[in-house]
């Protein structure tokens, strides 16, 4: 079995989410892509133990990750179990619920019905008898937002996770589901939205409701999706996600005018002393998030990522420069 550094929480920062108790580590490890069924057992426990002995104490799954959907929580179960089954009071694990996940009306969105069974569905495939956090993955526009939120209430009281979050939910629908959980007495303790350097409209026009309501932020695709990083700059590796059959990364991103930014963020991120990917995380955590949810396909892409948070400090100029390679306005 697995043994933990000893000093594995000597540099990581672990930032309180939202008004709760919890603390997460700035930066935590995804299984959306690379802990499915096809993945080599080996490389996901080197990532899953990296990450750990470097003080990510926070894991993302979600019912569908794999593929096959459900493959990426039993790979978790069996590293949990088997490697790893010391640690669980040191570890937070989150799963959701919120898109297909089986046939008919029951496996989608967020009926009671849904949720409560894909949950229990994820606490088997994990050999878990309870999830730190489980979040609504996505906004359901059919059921009534009180069901979904009673759902949520209940998944709490009945000791099956020990915090819920919404992810994916504009800032009105945030306000809502907040409100709604408040009078329930269960509070929205986190939100998942996407934020990376290319993509930040989503969260900064969220970012205001969540420190109003004291809800944490865990963003993800910081990197997106390895377009900010070297990745591709000479050509698409066999072994990236582009390459993959990932349907989430289309090469068709990887053009010329994407290369041309990202050569230019990356002389930013030299002149800093640090690769782009490392920039890019820590530019996500110059706002005030509580973590970024990294992945990764091999371990040493943990350890590099973590590395950055020795230098975490934007000057003006940097930012500017940023903001101007990407044609962004330039935000505070
Ligand atoms: P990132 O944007 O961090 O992209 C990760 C990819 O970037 C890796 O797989 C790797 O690509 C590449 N990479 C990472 N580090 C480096 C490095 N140092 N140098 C070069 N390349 C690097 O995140 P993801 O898109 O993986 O998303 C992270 C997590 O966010 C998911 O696992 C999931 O938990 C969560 N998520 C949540 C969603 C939601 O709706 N709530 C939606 C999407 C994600 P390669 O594999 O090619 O090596």
């Amino acid at each position: 079995m697995y043994q933990a550094k000893a000093e594995r929480y000597d540099s990581m920062i672990y930032n309180r989410c939202g008004k709760s108790g919890l603390k997460l580590s700035a930066m935590s490890l995804g299984m959306w892509h690379n802990f499915g069924s096809g993945a080599n057992y080996d490389n996901m426990v080197d990532m899953v133990t990296t990450a750990f002995d470097l003080g990510i104490t926070h894991f993302d799954l979600a019912n569908n990750y794999g593929p096959y959907p459900g493959s990426a929580e039993e790979n978790m179960g069996r590293i949990l179990r088997r490697e790893m089954s010391a640690y669980r009071d040191e570890i937070i694990i989150s799963t959701k619920a919120g898109y297909t996940m089986w046939p008919g009306p029951y496996g989608d969105f967020g009926s009671r019905k849904y949720l409560i069974a894909s949950l229990d569905q994820s606490l088997r495939r994990m050999g878990l008898d309870y999830v730190d956090i489980f979040y609504h993955h996505r906004p359901d526009p059919e059921t009534p937002m009180e069901e979904t939120a009673r759902a949520l209430d209940h998944i709490v009281r009945s000791g099956k996770a020990l915090y819920v979050g919404v992810s994916n939910y504009t800032p009105e629908q945030t306000r809502q589901m907040a409100a709604l959980l408040k009078d329930l007495g269960t509070p929205l303790t986190v939100h998942q939205p996407r934020y990376n350097m290319i993509d930040r409209a989503f969260f900064e026009d969220l970012e205001p409701t969540l420190s109003e309501l004291g809800v944490g932020s865990v963003c993800f695709c910081p990197l997106a999706q390895g377009l900010l990083t070297n990745r591709y700059l000479q050509g698409i590796p066999a072994d990236s996600r582009a390459a993959s059959k990932s349907p989430f990364l289309n090469t068709n991103r990887i053009n010329e005018d994407l290369l041309d930014k990202v050569r230019r963020l990356q002389a930013v991120a030299e002149r800093r002393g640090q690769s782009l990917a490392q920039m890019a995380t820590v530019w996500d955590l110059r706002n005030t998030l509580t973590s970024v949810i990294l992945g990764a396909s091999r371990a040493s892409q943990i350890v590099e990522n973590v590395q950055a948070l020795s230098n975490r400090n934007f000057s003006e100029e940097e930012l500017r420069e940023i903001d101007e390679i990407l044609g962004n306005k330039a935000n505070a």
